[in-house]
């Protein structure tokens, strides 16, 4: 299934880095699959990580040697469609970087429940930290995940609340 079929992101449809790359340090990754005139995820990058090439409508690509997984692009993406990935660490878990725009905010410390693309509830994960920068717009809440669900878990849900 693709995006154009359910409305859903497939994992066929994401670009990843190479395992070691994937080692080194946090990464963005996009899942922005429809070609609409959007760019603030190239021109909002400080490394010019994310390009644009030809029309507007394009897809971004993202140079992954050049990413050092900031998350100001995630912040700045207007369509929630960019998360920052962190794998770099030995052990059971690993940290997305997941843009939310609900309040009250998520505390540092706080259990949450992790929901896939499709919004179904796939485990609990632990909120590491909150960036809110005035500079940027979307807080990013960077959730410690199980590491088999690094590559699923695309939102999150407060316990008893959204
Ligand atoms: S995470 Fe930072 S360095 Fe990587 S693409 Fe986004 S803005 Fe650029
Ligand atoms: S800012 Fe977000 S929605 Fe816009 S092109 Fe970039 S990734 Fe896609």
């Amino acid at each position: 299934m693709s995006y154009l079929e359910n409305g859903i992101v497939s994992p066929e449809e994401i670009t990843l880095p190479d395992e070691k790359r994937r080692k080194k340090g946090p990464y963005a990754v996009i899942e922005c699959v429809q070609r609409i005139p959007c760019d603030p995820c190239a021109s909002s990058c400080p490394f010019k990580a994310i390009t644009i090439e030809g029309s507007i409508n394009e897809l971004p690509k993202i140079n992954y040697e050049l990413c050092t997984g900031c998350g100001v692009c995630v912040s700045l993406c207007p369509g929630l469609a960019i998360f920052i990935i962190d794998e770099s660490k030995e052990g059971e878990e690993g940290i997305v970087g997941i843009p939310y725009e609900f309040l009250p905010l998520p505390e540092a410390g706080e259990e949450v429940i992790l929901l896939d693309r499709g919004g179904k509830e796939i485990g609990k994960g632990k909120v590491e930290r909150v960036k809110k920068d005035k500079k940027t717009k979307t807080p990013v809440v960077y959730v410690r995940v199980p590491r088999e669900r690094i590559m699923d878990a695309r939102f999150i849900k407060r316990e008893g609340g959204k």
